[in-house]
């Protein structure tokens, strides 16, 4: 097995427990290169139908016949899709250009707060009848790679192309986002944020050992996080796919912790407080932290 970041193929075991998903064992191993964890063996196309689609956005489901999907004004403090759209706009992104195109868009989040920006926006998700739920219930520009293929033939360029929590899903990350250029002018940006859930923070520490006390035999969530990397193996990533960095930024998120104090039971406000003193911690400790934001282009 090659390391799916750095390219490597020495490896170690990981704590993690096996997850078992579709009457498979999937194990974790880590890197011995970059420190970077995979799973083993890969999900194959029929355990990605069941992890992925519509089942796995209940909240759209839940919605009546004519019923629209109202997006967050306001995301709880320290909160992944927030750090999204302030990025974005700290950056500044709408100097690169006005149109982009949302990689595995979910819910369209990314996509609404742009056009509020001015910019013209497109979604690809990968399942059909997923992105005709997300058009009919967002009335954003939703679609399948076919689909959008079709619609611009030959004539799709966009300015900024975005991936939001996607490339850790992906059994072939540098294939994949080698595959959207295609999508790409030579001056596009690529903006790409995600999870470091093999990055060294306080939350992690916590969680690392509270699963080692623990001593599970075994998981059983569903394996769609294929990959898991760290502030040097993330960055080192890019740069073997070839983009160069424009800005790459690491900061925290509270999840999996709660984010909120109020009306949660005694364990679940401990976790809150421990989540801010570990999210507070990574404002000053240099590379902490459980998420990263990278900009960067194929120039
Ligand atoms: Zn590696």
């Amino acid at each position: 097995m090659d390391c799916l970041i750095c390219g490597e193929k020495d490896f170690k075991p990981y704590y993690y427990p096996p997850t078992l998903f579709n009457k498979k064992s999937f194990g974790y191993s880590e890197c011995c290169h970059c420190y970077s964890a995979q799973i083993s063996p890969l999900p194959d196309e029929g355990d990605m139908k069941l992890m992925y689609g519509s089942e796995d956005h209940s909240y759209l489901l839940a919605l009546k016949e004519n019923e629209k999907l109202i997006f967050n004004k306001v995301y709880p403090k320290y909160n992944h899709q927030g750090f999204q759209l302030l990025f974005f706009r700290k950056y500044n992104y709408s100097q690169y250009g006005k149109t982009l195109l949302d990689i595995g868009c979910g819910s369209g989040f990314y996509m609404n707060h742009a056009k509020s920006l001015g910019f013209t926006c497109y979604g690809i998700e990968f399942d059909a009848a997923f992105a005709a739920l997300l058009r009919e219930k967002t009335d954003l520009d939703i679609f399948s790679v076919e689909e959008l293929e079709k619609l611009f033939k030959d004539v799709l360029k966009f300015d900024v192309i975005h991936l939001g929590h996607v490339l850790e899903h992906s059994i072939a990350p540098v294939h994949f986002l080698l595959g959207l250029k295609k999508y790409a002018h030579p001056d596009t940006i690529f903006i790409i944020d995600g999870p470091l859930e093999k990055n060294k923070c306080l939350s992690r520490f916590f969680i690392k050992w509270g699963s080692i006390l623990q001593s599970k035999k075994s998981n059983s969530y569903p394996p769609q996080h294929i990959t898991f990397t760290n502030s040097h193996s993330q960055l080192l990533f890019f740069q073997k796919a070839g983009l160069k960095k424009i800005n790459y930024k690491i900061t925290e998120q509270m999840f999996p912790f709660p984010t909120k104090l109020k009306e949660e039971p005694f364990k679940n406000k401990l976790l809150f407080i421990l989540g801010r003193i570990s999210v507070n911690l990574s404002k000053i400790v240099r590379g902490s932290g459980n998420i990263f934001h990278y900009a960067g282009h194929f120039k």
